[in-house]
């Protein structure tokens, strides 16, 4: 058996029986419903070699990993420009926080805080109808990830979107700055169904593989983005992936990485691996509890920190 395999495995065997297991995110009523004892991890090597453990092919809410296939796309469709309606630096408060964007004008400060996501997904509906907006972002993680099973969880969008009073409220705001320029439902409407895809491990990881391999599919050959816009895009995951938990994410994994409520942790080690990590038990942050201490495990194990072994 490969070194790989059997490092992913005892990660999941030691997880499994871990009693700290973190919160599940009860916010969104449906997301309650996830299995606390669920955990998942899923690694996949510049050579396409796959190394899974526990519940990696389990299908979960992906909630706000989705917002690094946000932001690739919109980056795609306005470049540069995108900076203007967004900033791109570590918020050091909550993903939902609202008193940050009053004294910034309503510009969020990065594209993964809750607000700035919310600007992306703009972008990403102008000349679109919501419908049309959502059916390329799932289009997107469906070739990204090479599986056209890739859903979206009805249930988990409309249970947001009838307690979604917080990011009714962040996205109004950004409206009154006209930093908005759909009507604030349809925007809204999109953001909560991209929130709500259903994608596992398995299927995450292989929708990240472009992130370590300079902007392309090291199996397919296929570039998704130039060499410069991945390095970028995990710059912004290495600083604002986590929230207010950046930092710490930084300074015990080492690796960017986007975590979501839903317990999924995408990260990624440049040039060696694309890597999903899930357990719905959530820290004080909103990010995986266990996610993050796997992920912890691997990156010592395997010696994968960017920052050194
Ligand atoms: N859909 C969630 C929200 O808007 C995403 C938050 C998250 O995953 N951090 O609250």
């Amino acid at each position: 058996m490969p070194l790989l395999q059997t490092v992913v495995e005892e990660i999941a065997t030691e997880m499994r029986s871990r009693l700290d297991r973190g919160e599940v995110a009860s916010y969104i009523p449906e997301l309650a419903r996830a299995n606390p004892a669920a955990f998942g991890l899923e690694v996949i090597d510049a050579d396409g070699e796959v190394a899974l453990g526990g519940d990696a092919e389990t299908a979960f809410s992906i909630q706000s990993v989705s917002k690094v296939f946000t932001f690739t796309l919109a980056l795609g469709m306005v470049g540069e420009r995108l900076w203007k309606r967004v900033g791109r630096e570590p918020s050091g408060s909550p993903f939902n926080s609202i008193v940050q964007l009053e004294r910034e004008r309503g510009i969020p400060r990065n594209p993964f805080i809750n607000a700035g996501a919310i600007a992306v997904t703009d972008v990403i509906l102008s000349g679109h109808q919501p419908r049309e907006a959502l059916g390329e972002i799932l289009r997107f993680l469906r070739f990204l990830a090479d599986d056209p099973d890739i859903h979206i969880d009805k249930a988990v969008a409309a249970s947001e979107q009838r307690t979604g009073f917080r990011n009714i409220a962040l996205a109004n705001y950004m409206k009154s700055y006209g930093v908005l320029d759909n009507p604030v439902e349809h925007t809204l409407g999109v953001y909560f169904h991209h929130c709500a895809i259903a994608m596992s491990c398995r299927q995450l990881a292989m929708a990240g593989r472009f992130l370590a391999h300079g902007g392309r599919n090291p199996s397919t050959g296929l570039s998704v983005v130039p060499p410069g816009r991945a390095r970028r895009i995990n710059a912004v995951m290495l600083t604002c992936g986590h929230y207010d938990g950046s930092g710490e994410f930084a300074y015990r994994v080492g690796l960017p990485g986007k975590s979501g409520v839903g317990g999924g942790i995408l990260a990624i080690a440049p040039g060696r691996a694309s890597i999903a990590a899930w357990s719905p038990g959530l820290d004080a942050s909103g990010n995986s509890h266990l996610g993050r201490i796997a992920l912890e495990a691997l990156t010592k194990r395997m010696g994968w920190s960017i920052f050194g072994p």
